[in-house]
């Protein structure tokens, strides 16, 4: 990923006590190349590397502490916002049935992600769509729709394929108004290449219907060609939004950041897998981590936030301050990384937690986890809280009540000491960051 690539600029950088615009330069070289290498358009990229290019070199970024990392949030900032910042919602009509017209070329998914849509929006939003069959080109294209209303026990209007898909829209809309459908889902014909004939059909079908949205599906695999459909749909039709599919397999995702800047318009869902539940809404934030290789960072951010609490975080952020941790917050932090879940998935999620030498041989072991525990619930009150009183008598006593050795107390002790030092001077360079700072 990029973040892997910025790496080894980084430890260059990090012996130096600044970082110059030589510097920043190198590092812009690497995120544009990284960039490429996920397929990233390349104009889009040329933009995208002055506006950060602009941000690094300033103030901001210089004269922090950890200029690298800032420069990593800088580039995650602006890749987020080239997606659109926000999360974008699919359309609803100011009166009902909204029309969504989903369109792209064959094998993008504009089948499979009408299943799935409908049944985001049954599930999500309490909606009642209708599933239009309006690709009668593809051989087993109405079944195959058919087939996903089925298993989803969800209607889907089709009038066989010797009907226009103008007629089919017209009668759709016809019916669903008729039963109270409030979103209208209509999956039309795609084709290997963009073709006139194509696009003038399509163009028929949206004089027609007035879609309230027209969705561009795209396969997230297909990389570079993505803006050129992209580009070629939206100038023929104009399209409101897209869906990126296959997101699920091992792409970069560079074609998501491609589209919206090329198309101006936003995409909404992404696709995860074959299954009608496969379909989530495009967190751009998460794509912009995603592509930098960042691990799944805000997933781990919110987990973390659910589960501590902010006040108590406050608090023990002093304590550590000020050096005064006692064994009692310590066990209250081992409760609460606990209920976070297995530690070996915290792990996993913390970007380039994997690769770090020697983290792959850590086992992170409950038992000894209930062993310290039981450690610390043996000492008495005035034990926790200082514990530079605790001799060799009191150790051995505390073996004893939990049912441990005087190494494993030693070692406990030890850990806990070398954890405050640690604590104090994590805490002293936490404050020359800046207030909410992710610090990459
Ligand atoms: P259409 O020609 O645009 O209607 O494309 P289909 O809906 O028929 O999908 C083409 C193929 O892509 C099918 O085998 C789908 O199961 C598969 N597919 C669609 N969306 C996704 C996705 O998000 N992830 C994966 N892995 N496969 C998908
Ligand atoms: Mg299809």
């Amino acid at each position: 990923g990029l973040a892997e690539r910025l790496q080894g600029t980084l430890n260059k950088i990090r012996g130096k006590g600044k970082v110059s615009e030589a510097d920043v330069k190198v590092m812009m070289r690497e995120v544009r190349l990284a960039l490429l290498e996920a397929d990233v358009n390349f104009k889009v990229v040329k933009d995208f590397i002055a506006r950060v290019k602009e941000r690094a070199v300033g103030q901001e970024v210089l004269e922090s502490l950890t200029p690298g990392q800032q420069v990593v949030k800088v580039v995650n900032e602006e890749l987020t916002a080239l997606m659109g910042g926000e999360q974008s919602k699919i359309a609803t009509a100011q009166k009902p049935p909204t029309v969504v017209m989903m369109v792209g070329l064959q094998g993008a998914g504009k089948t499979t992600t009408t299943g799935k849509l409908a049944n985001h929006l049954r599930k999500k939003h309490n909606r009642n769509p209708l599933m239009v069959a309006a690709d009668i080109y593809r051989p087993a294209a109405i079944k195959q729709l058919e087939t996903l209303g089925k298993q989803l026990n969800m209607p889907v209007f089709s009038m066989g394929d010797q009907v226009s898909p103008v007629e089919i829209a017209r009668n759709a809309i016809a019916k669903a108004k008729e039963d109270h459908h409030d979103y209208v889902l209509i999956d039309t014909a795609g084709r290997l290449h963009i073709d006139e004939e194509l696009m003038s059909e399509l163009d028929d079908v949206k004089e027609l219907a007035k879609p309230d949205e027209i969705l561009l599906v795209i396969d997230a695999m297909t990389g570079q060609d993505a803006v050129n459909v992209a580009e070629s749909f939206n100038e023929r039709l104009g399209i409101t939004g897209a869906v990126l599919t296959k997101l699920d397999g091992d792409t970069r995702g560079g074609a998501a950041l491609s589209v919206r800047a090329v198309t101006g318009t936003p995409i909404k869902f992404a696709g995860m897998g074959e299954k009608t539940d496969a379909l989530e809404p495009f967190h751009p934030e998460r794509m912009a981590s995603r592509i930098l290789g960042m691990g799944d960072v805000l997933t781990l951010i919110e987990k973390a936030q659910t589960n501590v609490d902010e006040e108590r975080a406050k608090e023990l952020e002093r304590k550590m301050r000020t050096n005064e941790l006692t064994f009692d917050d310590f066990l209250e932090q081992l409760a609460q990384v606990r209920s976070m879940g297995p530690l070996d998935e915290l792990l996993n999620m913390m970007p380039g937690a994997g690769k770090m030498k020697g983290l792959k041989n850590v086992q992170v072991d409950e038992k000894q986890i209930g062993q310290i525990e039981a450690i610390v619930r043996s000492m008495t009150k005035a034990e926790k809280e200082d514990p530079s009183i605790l001799n060799a008598s009191r150790r051995r006593r505390i073996a004893k009540g939990s049912g441990t050795s005087i190494q494993d107390v030693n070692r406990l002790i030890k850990q806990f000491g070398e954890m405050k030092k640690m604590m104090k001077q994590m805490s002293g360079m936490q404050k020359g960051k800046k207030k909410g700072g992710m610090g990459g």
